[in-house]
């Protein structure tokens, strides 16, 4: 597709690719594109153009019928409502977010979810992330545009490199795999530290720049980070049906791994109980994702608004702190609930103006102009690794 767009850039009539291409290539309108099998049809066609047809696609057609496609569907999921209620609220506000629980608590199964209730990707952030899986070769064959958020969830083994992007030949990594969508680090304490660390400025610029002795590039990197961990190395601290048999040192070494700047950038912390019997063997089915994703829709419209005049800033998430001081003050009571719960609570001053973001989410999810009471407590329960008593365990 890029070499496509370039093509047409430069006013080239058509382009002929392998026939696997044909489709992806074609997206570019206004081109024509011939898929071949092999170099006899390549000259058999120059020989008699009139041999071959071009390939024809419909973009938008094809973009706007297979939006909504998910795979997945938060129907699907049972019980966990603070957990849903959590995903919605990063969804609504572009928020980063960490779940923490015991395994088989349904983490990952939520969070590949999350693609399904984000607002719908347009079509030119399609044609952006398309061009990126192209050239890291990551398209399907006979694929044309994507036309869902991508969810990347690379595993903790893996190397700066294939993170981030590089090479001998520079190639995308996995956070620009992930643009305009989510990147997934399950198990995220297991990461090696050092990978975790060359996170924390992508996440800052939604770019990333690599430079090595032949070259120096620029990647996009716009994603929503989520992370999910374990409250300890054995996964079973405070679980009242397992004994944990991790020492004080080890849940400290365990739990520093993600310490400091990196959860810095998270704005949700959510612990996740283990998932009650009654609620895997009630029937009924969850909330469908499409009813979740029209109220971030509309969560979003109103912060597309609010931002209209600042040419970065697209959701709640990427405020400043003199934004969040403009458009997330909240009344004086809500001010001195907040004050109280800071100090009850031992909250970190970090904890603050992430509390006030997700608290003007809340409130838009509600279409609320002003931040209230209710909205800050409920931005206040994110908050979870903040509290002393996660601080004592080493964080
Ligand atoms: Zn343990």
């Amino acid at each position: 597709m890029p070499i496509a767009i370039k093509a047409r850039a430069e006013h080239f009539r058509g382009l002929i690719v392998p026939k696997a291409n044909e489709h992806e290539a074609a997206v570019v309108d206004t081109l024509e594109v011939y898929g071949m099998n092999n170099i006899l049809e390549v000259i058999q066609f120059l020989n008699n153009p009139s041999l071959l047809e071009p390939c024809i696609v419909d973009t938008r057609k094809e973009f706007y019928e297979h939006q909504y496609d998910f795979e997945l569907d938060f129907a699907d999921v049972r019980g966990q409502e603070n957990v849903k209620r959590a995903l919605e609220v990063a969804a609504a506000g572009g928020h980063n977010l960490i779940m923490i629980g015991p395994p088989g608590s349904g983490k990952s199964m939520m969070a590949k979810r999350l693609p399904s209730i984000l607002p719908p990707l347009s079509l030119s952030e399609s044609l952006e992330t398309t061009q990126i899986h192209s050239i890291a070769g990551k398209l399907p064959r006979d694929a044309g545009l994507i036309t869902q958020r991508p969810f990347r969830s690379p595993h903790h083994t893996i190397s700066e490199v294939a993170l981030v992007g590089g090479g001998a030949s520079p190639m995308p990594g996995e956070i620009t795999l992930a643009h305009n969508g989510v990147l997934f680090c399950d198990e995220l304490p297991e990461f090696n530290k050092h990978t975790l660390e060359v996170l924390r400025q992508p996440l800052e610029d939604r770019n990333i720049t690599i430079s090595r002795a032949k070259y120096t590039v620029t990647y996009p990197c716009s994603f929503m980070f989520i992370a999910s961990m374990n409250p300890c190395p054995c996964g079973y601290y405070g679980d009242p049906t397992h004994h944990c048999v991790c020492s004080p040192g080890q849940i400290q070494r365990y739990l520093s791994k993600i310490s400091g700047p990196l959860l810095d950038r998270i704005d949700i912390q959510c612990e996740i109980a283990p998932l009650p019997f009654k609620d895997i063997s009630q029937a009924s089915q969850g909330e469908p994702s499409a009813a979740i994703r029209e109220r971030v829709i509309q969560a979003r419209t109103i912060q597309t608004e609010r931002f209209k005049n600042y040419r970065h800033i697209h959701c709640n998430a990427q405020m400043s702190e003199r934004m969040i001081h403009q458009f997330a003050e909240p009344s004086t009571s809500s001010m001195d609930l907040l004050r109280n719960a800071m100090e009850r609570l031992k909250l970190s001053a970090r904890a603050y103006n992430r509390i006030l973001k997700v608290a003007r989410t809340i409130a838009d999810l509600e279409a609320s102009d002003t931040v209230q009471m209710q909205h800050i407590a409920e931005a206040i329960g994110y908050r979870n690794l903040d509290r002393s008593d996660w601080a004592e365990r080493g964080l």
